[in-house]
């Protein structure tokens, strides 16, 4: 819609058109490529292993010629190729993407990608989620994943964890975004005079910070961790390599209506992050780390979900934010995560 309101307005002639106009395609671009972790440490493995759509490495996969024809993949190959070619600010492009995305994912239904996945299922809860790697993930961190992801299955319901973690988090975690564009030191205003929000602002007013209740974050994670059907959920991980974090999750990437897969009805979101693959090797700390990076699998989750945190330089500044009542939900369960699952393994070392 935004992008239309562009193409409606031929003439921004003063500046503040211009202005205009490249807060709307910014803002239309950040919609949908938006993590911390992704706007602000973009690096070419992670646009080719981790795009807004399905993988390549998934639906180019032999596994399902079935449902893909040669001049499909090979169309579809070409309108990738074409995305190259395009500015990265432009409607042209932004369309395109949008296009091969949506086409993308009218081909699939949950149970094509279940089929590819490695299922896990949680003795303790009874819980399966389906588990799709990336192939360019190496046979032990393949494996390592795997146990992470049953892991947080295991823990992610668990009523002592969501409850620290939402007790000590805030609507308003540090540092906020600036609330608007300034001009000369006051807001700059639109066509029809109404204050602009600075990006990083409207995007934060689009996302959750921390759930409205306990029990209304319980239904958001049921409702993300099974399906309409009763097969398991679906998580997909993308490798990627070249930034000082540990993963990344478009935000919202669940519940976009657009990305729901469609070759059957009801039609069904998954999930769909991107872990790094610098951090899962020797000699980084919690290279394998199982505990460690099911925490990391929480966190992005939640960015699928919608939750959102604040645009943190560095780990170090994102630690000196996170203290008393003042945590970001999602760092606040991620970490709660990462404690109960150290304290269950140290219960069971002390069992034996
Ligand atoms: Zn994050």
């Amino acid at each position: 819609m935004r992008l239309s309101r562009i193409d409606i307005n031929p003439l921004p002639e003063i500046m503040i058109g211009l202005w205009l106009t490249i807060f709307i395609v910014a803002m239309a671009l950040s919609k949908y490529a938006n993590t911390t972790e992704i706007n602000h440490h973009p690096d070419s493995d992670s646009k080719d292993r981790y795009p807004y759509r399905l993988p390549d490495w998934f639906w180019q996969s032999p596994k399902n010629a079935h449902l893909l024809s040669p001049q499909e993949v090979i169309s579809t190959r070409n309108d990738i190729a074409k995305l190259d070619g395009l500015l990265n600010t432009s409607s042209a492009k932004h369309s395109l993407e949008i296009n091969i995305a949506e086409w993308l994912a009218s081909k699939f239904s949950i149970r094509d990608l279940i089929i590819s996945s490695n299922v896990v299922t949680s003795p303790k809860t009874q819980l399966s989620l389906a588990v799709l790697l990336d192939p360019d993930f190496d046979p032990n961190t393949k494996a390592m994943l795997q146990d992470a992801a049953l892991r947080f299955i295991e823990v992610a319901f668990d009523p002592v964890v969501i409850k620290k973690a939402y007790d000590r988090s805030t609507l308003m975690p540090s540092p906020m975004p600036e609330e608007y564009e300034l001009k000369d030191g006051s807001p700059l205003v639109d066509e029809i005079d109404r204050p602009v929000y600075a990006e990083n602002y409207a995007f934060y007013l689009t996302q959750r910070t921390k759930p409205a209740s306990i029990e209304a974050f319980l239904l958001q994670l049921r409702n993300a961790l099974t399906t309409p059907t009763g097969d398991p959920a679906v998580l997909m991980i993308s490798r990627y390599s070249g930034d000082e974090w540990w993963g990344g999750g478009y935000n919202n990437f669940h519940s976009t209506p657009l990305q729901q897969l469609k070759r059957e009805a009801p039609s069904c979101g998954y999930l769909y992050i991107k872990l790094n693959s610098d951090k899962l090797k020797k000699p980084e700390p919690n290279w394998n780390d199982t505990n460690f990076w099911a925490s990391k699998i929480a966190h992005e989750f939640l960015h699928n979900l919608g939750y959102w945190h604040p645009n943190y330089k560095s780990p170090a500044e994102r630690d000196a934010n996170n203290r008393g009542n003042n945590w970001a939900f999602i760092v606040s369960y991620e970490f709660a995560i990462h404690d109960k699952l150290n304290e269950i393994e140290r219960s069971e070392q002390a069992d034996i």
